[in-house]
């Protein structure tokens, strides 16, 4: 049955008359379950981030401290790995994809003006952080990828650089020279096992570990960086970093930014770019980001739903350990797979209160590196994370272990 236009509008006046759906209502509902576990707000600044923002976060504590803005502070602190070129997990010095590309992947939301900005697949532009803070202020949309994103960025004025640096150029060569691939079976995959006997049955992994060091010395990587390059060929690492903000004012604002993994097929998008899996901040709320398995993190939509959680009224623990808890069910709690996710969620309720939890304590056979979150509320401080299971995480593809 068609329906005329006037008679749409006319159905669609008399919905938003109607006593069952009065505004006033919906809005007096809302209100008064925000009262009821409401917060108190802040009395201190907070900032919260990945480990690796740790030596950014007195700029960023100070920000908050003269009255500046949350997604400010946050900026802060993201855009300080971004520059650093040994930092190899995001923005320049970012490890690259298969192809020898480096291609970032950033978002950020600030809580005052419930406005979001997001990039992802960005190629020659260091600080997509930043630029994700652009789309969200100066344009009408959410996301932008690609080349569509670069071009953005151009227009925008951020300058086109090459991101891969001299050690990344070599590491990568290293990669391409000696190993594998990303095609073939997930984690996830009913026949993820294969990759493990595949490997098995036929690498001589001794003579294999012999001619990838040979390699290595060919391509001139110095020795000081040779066993973390041969890690990095054998285990593709992944890096990034989270970080949100609360101010006196109870403003609160988030941003996540990302190489993603490395040696990725070009394309790969993993969690920290979407809104509500790498980063989610409801300025009602509170302010959540994740880093470790993107696949995995998109998949329970890790940032949101740890949002969600605080609102019906759990701790920041509790929201972050239900989430883990869904990727534990995704793998049907089977720890022979769940030991090769690593994932870790950053949590900032809008009163202050904030947690750092894990999967695992640590990841690969970082057992003396612990999961951390960096907290700045005045004294600046590196938390070990709460983690769900003991022990580390193991390096994915599985090689040595079963
Ligand atoms: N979550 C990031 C990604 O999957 C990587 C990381 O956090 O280490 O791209």
């Amino acid at each position: 049955m068609s329906l005329s236009r006037r008679g749409f509008i006319s159905s669609a006046l008399a919905a938003s008359v109607s006593p069952k759906f009065c505004h006033l209502e919906i809005d007096q509902a809302f209100a008064a379950e925000e009262k009821g576990h409401s917060p108190t707000p802040a009395k201190t600044p907070i900032v919260i981030s990945a480990g690796n923002g740790y030596n950014y976060l007195d700029e960023a504590y100070e920000l908050l401290r003269a009255g500046g803005d949350t997604l400010d502070s946050v900026l802060k602190v993201v855009t300080g790995p971004e520059n650093d070129p040994n930092d190899q997990s995001v923005g320049l010095g970012g490890r690259p994809n298969e192809e020898g590309v480096v291609e970032l992947d950033a978002c950020c939301m600030h809580g005052p003006t419930r406005s979001a900005g997001a990039v992802g697949g960005v190629r020659n532009i260091k600080n997509v952080s930043l630029l994700a803070n652009v789309v969200r202020q100066h344009t009408g949309h959410v996301m932008l990828v690609g080349e569509g994103a670069e071009r953005f960025a151009v227009a925008e004025g951020f300058r086109r650089e090459n991101l891969l640096t001299e050690a990344g150029r070599k590491e990568w060569l290293l990669w391409k020279e000696t190993h594998s691939d990303w095609w073939g079976p997930g984690l996830s995959s009913p026949s993820w096992r294969s990759r493990l006997g595949a490997r098995r049955q036929s690498e001589d992994w001794s003579e294999r570990l012999r001619r990838i060091e040979e390699a290595a010395v060919n391509l001139g990587i110095s020795p000081e960086l040779r066993s973390s390059a041969i890690r990095s060929v054998i285990f593709p690492p992944t890096g990034t970093i989270h970080c949100s903000a609360l101010n006196t004012n109870g403003e609160l604002s988030g941003c996540t930014t990302t190489s993603g993994l490395a040696w990725k097929i070009p394309g790969r998008v993993g969690d920290s770019p979407l809104i509500g899996a790498g980063c989610y901040t409801d300025q009602d709320i509170g302010s959540a980001g994740a880093t470790g398995s993107g696949e995995e993190n998109i998949k329970v939509s890790g940032a949101h739903t740890i949002i969600e959680n605080l609102r019906h009224g759990l701790s920041p623990l509790e929201a972050a350990m239900d989430a883990l808890k869904r990727i534990v069910r995704n793998y049907s709690a089977d720890r022979d797979r769940l030991k090769y996710v690593d994932m870790v969620y950053y949590v900032l309720r809008k009163d202050g209160a904030y947690a750092g939890v894990s999967l695992w304590e640590g990841y690969g056979s970082a057992r003396e590196k612990p999961h951390q979150i960096a907290v700045h509320d005045g004294r600046k401080r590196l938390e070990k994370t709460v983690s769900l299971f003991p022990g580390p995480s193991h390096d994915w593809p599985p090689i040595f272990s079963p």
